[in-house]
């Protein structure tokens, strides 16, 4: 029975002309056989919103014959706000987020799959497992990264990718699709491009020997570097480990302008595929796909990235629901771990509009004119058509001239700078949170020259990319108030069976929220 007719059924009230047999519904939340989970990592509701501003606003909106996917999910189902503060502090990591969410438990900051105590605490994932339903991780960074990994693995920090590694092969995860091969491979990589068909460079970056490739075969996994294996890889029940790059997977503007030249599957590519492989399993399945350089982007302050990367976790959400339009057993989940970045389109002084003569009875006496720049659609479609991420245009600048940054900023942006600006950007200053020793000896001596709140930009020259991108703000008619993670509640947005809906909305908080999810696919 289709939701809908679900949902029509509960809605009536008149009484039945002819005695039927009561539908067994069972107790109210034991039809969730699958459940299927989104996270948009650092899709804060501006990030969502911004998606939706887009796609409604943008003269050139590639959505003029339909809303986002996630609007459309929201709109069939429910939606609620959750918060994501760790178990000790105020502003969470993704570790923790995941973890949060995986065991149902507070967590700690970037630690992997341990309680607030340290403790670690089986997953949905694991408890899945347990319960014979099959499970999958789907991710467009790596799969030893936090988020996925947190699902899968119990460490003491989120940089211990080796361990995290070998944790999620014991998993028992069906279908495990991501890049991050270089934790995979044994130290030194050994013939590693003789013994597989690897359409991509390679580093191996392991510590020890472990070949984790031969012990995934030897688990019966199919192994797939590219979009073709994993097309025909891609079978009901067949075990299946992806890695389609050494390291994180590209962006999703080199993958838009690039995708016909590609062997790396898209996310929603992937989506599908892990969907392929669980959906003959007779007992359901649990199934994460993470959309991660959202956050990535939001790190960056590069809105034009941003905007792409909240279109390539959509297209992943629009293949799910497309694949459960006709069931009543499934449960989509679209969430975040955090906001990154303290996103906003906002007003400002920048171009003062012009005044408008206006027909209605109201603008008999005076013309149309707001007193500041409340935002100019067009620009929507400006910022949609960066032709690539703004880290990649200061790789490809590689510490050349203001004069080479101006070119490269009219050329790959429709917000090109000035000389002075130019000159700005590429200036540094001494770096105030270098120590000789501790986790800020690895900061360089010296940073970009963000002037104010530079605390909030740790990545040492990395940070150069938001020192361009905020200077370019303005002409976009956004703000970026961070280079780290805020606390905003983040959405919670359900599609599925209704009583599974309730308990998922309102406003929660993420290790609630993880507790529910269990208790709607494990416990009912
Ligand atoms: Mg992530
Ligand atoms: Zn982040």
């Amino acid at each position: 029975m289709r939701v809908s007719s679900l949902l029509l059924l509960a809605a009536c009230t008149a009484p039945r002309p002819i005695p039927e047999p009561i539908v067994n519904a069972g107790p109210p939340h034991s039809q969730v056989r699958n459940l299927i989970l989104f996270i948009g990592d650092g899709m804060g509701p501006q990030q969502v919103g911004f998606l939706d501003l887009y796609a409604r606003r943008a003269p050139g909106s590639p959505f003029a014959s339909g809303a986002p996917a996630m609007m459309r999910l929201a709109e069939q189902g429910m939606s609620g706000f959750s918060a994501t503060d760790p178990g000790r502090e105020l502003v969470v990591d993704s570790a923790c987020s995941a973890t949060q969410l995986a065991l149902g438990l507070p967590s700690l900051s970037e630690v992997i799959g341990l309680d607030v105590h340290g403790e670690p605490q089986p997953t949905i994932l694991q408890r899945a497992e347990a319960k014979g339903l099959w499970t999958g991780l789907v991710s467009d960074t790596r799969l030893t990264h936090a988020t996925p990994a947190s699902f899968a693995a119990h460490q003491p920090h989120r940089s211990m990718e080796d361990e995290i590694a070998v944790q999620m092969l014991a998993s028992g995860a069906e279908v495990l699709l991501s890049g991050g091969l270089r934790h995979f491979a044994p130290q030194g990589g050994a013939d590693l491009s003789e013994r597989y068909p690897i359409p991509y460079p390679t580093t191996a970056t392991r510590r020890d020997e472990l070949d984790l490739l031969k012990r995934a075969e030897e688990q019966g996994y199919q192994l797939a570097f590219d979009r073709q294996s994993l097309r025909e890889k891609a079978q009901p029940g067949q075990k299946l480990l992806g890695l389609f790059a050494s390291s994180g997977m590209t962006d999703a503007i080199t993958v838009r302008e690039k995708l016909a030249a590609t062997d790396e599957p898209t996310l929603r590519e992937m989506t599908i595929a892990a969907l392929d492989v669980l959906e003959s399993s007779p007992e359901g399945f649990f199934l994460m796909v993470e959309g991660g350089q959202i956050d990535w982007a939001a790190h960056a302050n590069d809105t034009g990235w941003m905007l792409h990367e909240l279109l390539r976790l959509d297209a992943a959400v629009d293949a799910a629901m497309t694949w459960a339009a006709d069931r009543d057993d499934t449960l989509i989940v679209v969430t975040a771990d955090h906001e990154t970045g303290g996103f906003g389109v906002s007003y400002s002084m920048f171009e003062l509009p012009e005044p408008v003569e206006l027909p209605g009875a109201g603008f008999a006496d005076r013309p149309y004119q707001p007193s500041y720049d409340f935002g100019k659609p067009e620009r929507l479609d400006a910022i949609a058509n960066q032709r690539r991420p703004l880290f990649a245009l200061l790789d490809e600048h590689d510490g050349g001239t203001a004069e080479a940054l101006v070119a490269l900023t009219t050329t790959d942006t429709a917000f090109p700078l000035t000389l002075t600006e130019a000159q700005r950007v590429l200036s540094s200053r001494d770096n105030p949170h270098h120590r000789p020793e501790g986790p800020q000896s690895r900061l360089p001596q010296t940073m970009p020259n963000i002037q104010e709140l530079e605390a909030y930009y740790p990545a040492g020259e990395r940070a150069r990319t938001s020192l361009l991108a905020r200077t370019i703000a303005h002409r976009q008619g956004v703000t970026w108030a961070t280079g780290t993670h805020t606390h905003t509640p983040v959405p919670v947005l359900v599609w599925g069976p209704e009583p599974a809906m309730r308990r998922l909305t309102g406003w929660r908080h993420h290790a609630e929220l993880g507790a529910r999810m269990q208790e709607i696919l494990l416990d009912d």
